[in-house]
């Protein structure tokens, strides 16, 4: 596959491109994408600002069945999506398909954004003037998304901002770039001419492009906390809005009374599916003393049955990570994790065999790791589990707590105070009992606190704080 820009309504090629190669057989190319420089992003905002009063005039009805048919028209693409998925990120074909659905369901949930309520009447001093208040486009946005989930996190931000209003000009990560290249290819022709544009490149010069030109209106980026901050700083400096989702160190609480079944499965889930590359993955389980080895025992045995392999294959549990360096970030941490006093209780050494061609992290756990070591302490990103003992569950929450991050969180228990103790006390914007730290909806309000996110949130109807402003209109008549 041949990946290529969107401007203006038409596909566009680059001078140079680079080649994609499958995670799970580097031997194996996938495709190749574009390489865009700085002035083929100044086209693709160019048309984004010249569509944007044509698709703001069209109106929210209009624009909420466009996004309508385009979830039906992607609807009937899962399969080559999630395959493509697969083979260009490594994400399990199940997983993948998955996610692909996902698109098309924050489609659906959009398009009836575009028929709901947008403001409401506030009363005046006068009682004869009619005041009120509704929503406006910020205008033309720039859209930076990264690669572990390459059709959901684009969608998320684009179908809010175009049923509000917005054009958009949408960098997807260079990891992932082919697979969001064939969703928009899918739907693009809904479009009127420059309400999406596509422009694929590497961060520190396609991405940096759209951060920095003046008719960019706002900004909403999920990725790393590094490239994060550096684009708030560009943002207020220019003075435009912005929204930040970014990284976690997401802990779990396992009580001495939870159901020990759901809590493995659930662990285990959160950690280990899509190798651990989720911003919500689970990669802390703060356990009680008093059951710690019983539980993980049976952590351990489950882990261990985990099928790891080609992520095109239906029965593949568990792929490879993304990249050399994604492999090389991992391994070093979990060299780290053993020289700072963890115990590797299964896995933590490169695989060989059948899987040598790939970047096949074996999944890992580590047991007694100090709440101050690395592993404890910065987002990994990779199949591994770090467990932590402590004695009460005061003392676990200050655990949890005990991390710049604030994304997602779990407790595991039956006892309905302890649950109220850690909702009340944990620092996380999503806040789960007895429930994955992954696995979140896409109609409820989602995003961190801390360094994870500018506290912004996304998904649901939340969205419509960032992606428009408020007007407030008086109305005497005369
Ligand atoms: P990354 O920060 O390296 O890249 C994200 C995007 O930013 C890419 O498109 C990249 O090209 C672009 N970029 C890089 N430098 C840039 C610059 N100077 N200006 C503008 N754009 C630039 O992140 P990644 O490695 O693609 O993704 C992994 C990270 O994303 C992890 O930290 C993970 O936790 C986080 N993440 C967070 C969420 C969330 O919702 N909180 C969801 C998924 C992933």
């Amino acid at each position: 596959m041949e990946a290529r820009n969107l401007i203006g309504g038409q596909w566009t090629d680059t001078t140079n491109r680079t080649e994609v190669k499958n995670p799970a057989d580097w031997n194996q190319a996938v495709g190749t994408i574009p390489l865009s420089e700085t002035q083929d992003i100044d086209k693709a905002v160019q048309a984004a600002w010249s569509a944007r009063r044509t698709w703001k005039g069209l109106g929210a009805v209009a624009r909420g069945n466009i996004l309508f048919q385009a979830a039906n028209m992607l609807e009937s693409h899962l399969d080559e999506l999630g395959l493509l998925a697969a083979q260009e990120m490594g994400k399990p074909i199940g997983e993948a398909r998955g996610e692909a659905a996902r698109a098309v369901a924050i489609l659906r949930y959009y398009g009836g954004e575009g028929s709901r309520s947008l403001g409401e009447v506030v009363p005046a001093a006068n009682p004869s003037t009619l005041q009120y208040t509704t929503r406006e486009p910020l205008g033309v946005v720039g859209i930076i998304t990264p690669w572990n989930f390459p059709l959901a996190i684009p969608m998320w931000k684009a179908a809010p901002a175009l049923v509000y209003g917005n054009t958009v000009v949408i960098k997807p990560a260079e990891l992932s770039s082919l697979t969001a290249y064939r969703m928009w290819e899918i739907i693009a022709s809904l479009f009127p001419a420059g309400v999406v544009n596509l422009v694929i490149g590497q961060g520190f010069k396609a991405g940096e492009a759209v951060i920095q030109h003046p008719l960019v209106d706002g900004i909403s980026f999920t990725g790393s906390t590094g490239v994060g901050q550096h684009i708030a700083e560009t943002a207020v400096a220019r003075g435009v809005k912005y929204q930040l989702e970014m990284g976690g160190k997401n802990p779990v609480i396992v009580a001495d009374d939870a159901d020990f079944e759901l809590a493995v499965e659930l662990i285990v889930s959160g950690a280990m599916r899509s190798a651990g590359q989720k911003c919500t993955a689970t990669s802390r389980v703060i356990i009680m003393e008093k059951i710690r080895q019983e539980f993980t025992e049976r952590l351990v045995s489950q882990v261990q049955t985990l099928s790891q392999g080609d992520p095109s294959q239906s029965n593949t549990y568990l792929g490879p990570v993304v990249s050399q360096a994604q492999y090389d970030k991992v391994m070093g941490l979990i060299d780290q994790g053993r020289a700072e006093g963890g115990r590797v209780l299964t896995g933590g050494t490169p695989i060989g065999g059948p899987l040598a061609h790939g970047y096949f992290i074996p999944p890992t756990v580590f047991d007694e790791v100090a709440t101050t070591a690395t592993i404890a302490q910065e987002e990994i990103f990779g199949p591994v589990i770090a467990m932590i003992p402590v004695k009460s569950i005061d003392e676990a929450i200050d655990v949890a707590n005990g991390v710049r991050y604030g994304l997602s969180a779990s407790v595991f228990t039956r006892n309905l105070k302890t649950a109220m103790a850690f909702v009340e006390g944990i620092e996380a914007g999503l806040v789960r009992v007895n429930e994955e730290t992954a696995g979140v909806e896409l109609q409820a309000p989602f995003g961190g606190v801390k360094a994870s996110s500018s506290h912004s949130r996304e998904q649901g109807r939340a969205a419509i704080e960032f992606y428009t402003h408020t007007k407030t209109v008086a109305i005497r008549p005369f």
